[in-house]
Order: structure tokens, then sequence, then C-alpha cells
């Protein structure tokens, strides 16, 4: 594989590993921390966690790859009643605007948040091998971002970038095929 510009340095894992956490890490974890969040960010908006919405979260959280909407509400329990996308994008339109969940656009598809927070910005990197997604916050992304937009006269609405490559375990195993 030719050495890019971008890639890390060949020898060991990256700096932040729990960024792309490894294959068998125990992913229980990351749903239980993510799903008290919600639950705390729920309740201090005075919101309520329907069984919709927490089921919407729980199946964006049983991975770390984006979902499509459609995808989603085949995945539901519906209890009998009929399955509708319509619910899920409610669902969707509610976690998002909480910062729960974040819209890939590149991929129409939905993440669920690894630290949530409303508002601010986000790089998320995606793997073209595996499709896993990691969340970044770089505050001097977000800087940088809004300095270069407002040299333009150019009003963000929404400063979240989106970078395509390959996670840790996907240039490891380019290497070793390379
Ligand atoms: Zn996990
Ligand atoms: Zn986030
Ligand atoms: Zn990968």
């Amino acid at each position: 594989m030719p050495e890019s510009l971008y890639s890390r340095s060949s020898e060991g894992m990256p700096d932040a590993p729990e960024a792309f956490p490894e294959p068998t890490h125990d992913h229980a974890r990351c749903v239980d921390r993510a799903l008290a969040t919600a639950e705390r960010v729920c309740a201090e908006r005075g919101r309520r966690l329907t069984r919709d919405r927490r089921q919407v979260l729980e199946i964006l959280l049983a991975t770390h790859r984006a979902i499509g909407a459609y995808d989603i509400a085949a995945r539901m329990d519906w209890s009998g009643r009929k399955p509708g996308s319509y619910a899920v994008y409610r669902a969707l339109e509610f976690l998002e605007a909480l910062g729960l969940v974040h819209r890939i656009k590149s991929r129409n598809a939905f993440v669920a948040c690894t630290d949530p927070h409303a508002g601010h910005g986000a790089q998320f990197l995606i793997c073209t091998g595996c499709d896993s997604i990691a969340e970044i916050a770089e505050p001097a992304v977000d800087r940088a971002v809004i300095a270069a937009a407002g040299r333009t006269g150019f009003t963000i609405a929404r400063p979240i970038v989106e970078i395509e490559g390959l996670c840790p375990y996907c240039t490891e195993r380019a290497t070793v095929e390379a």
C-alpha cells in the first residue's frame, strides 16, 4: 500500500484506540454507558425516551456502523403494530436534536453518538473497508472550519466533517496483504 500523506505511522496502534475499539471489545459496556447518558440527557431536557426512541437508539448502539432508516425499521420489534418508517424517522429526528445520534450524509444512514452533545461540530472517520465509524470532536478543526467559512461570509448550519479511509484494523490487514 502506498504511504499516504495522511496515514498514521505503521508502528503500533494509534493514540486513541477507543475511537476504533478492537472488534473483540466488550461492546455491552459501550451500550450501557450510552443508554445511561441518553436517559440523563432526556431527563435534563424534560423529554421522554419513549419505547420507539429507545429501540431506535439501541439498534444504532448495537454496532459501530451506520444504519439506514429502513434497516432500522426492519430490526424494530413492532409488537403487533404495523411497521412504519415514519415512526423511525420521528424517533431519529428526536434523537438527533438531542445530539444522541448523528446523520451520516454520505451513507444516508445514522450512528449513535459515542459522547452525546448537541450543537457543536464533529468529524466522522468512516472506514471504507469495514464500514465502522468513529466520531472525533477536535476543537481545532471546529475553529478552523468556522474561521475559514467566516472569511467567505458563509453561515454554518451543520459543522460536520465526513472523512473516508481505513480504520486501524483494515489498515493493518491491507498492509499485511500488500
Ligand atoms: Zn463498542
Ligand atoms: Zn456525537
Ligand atoms: Zn475498517
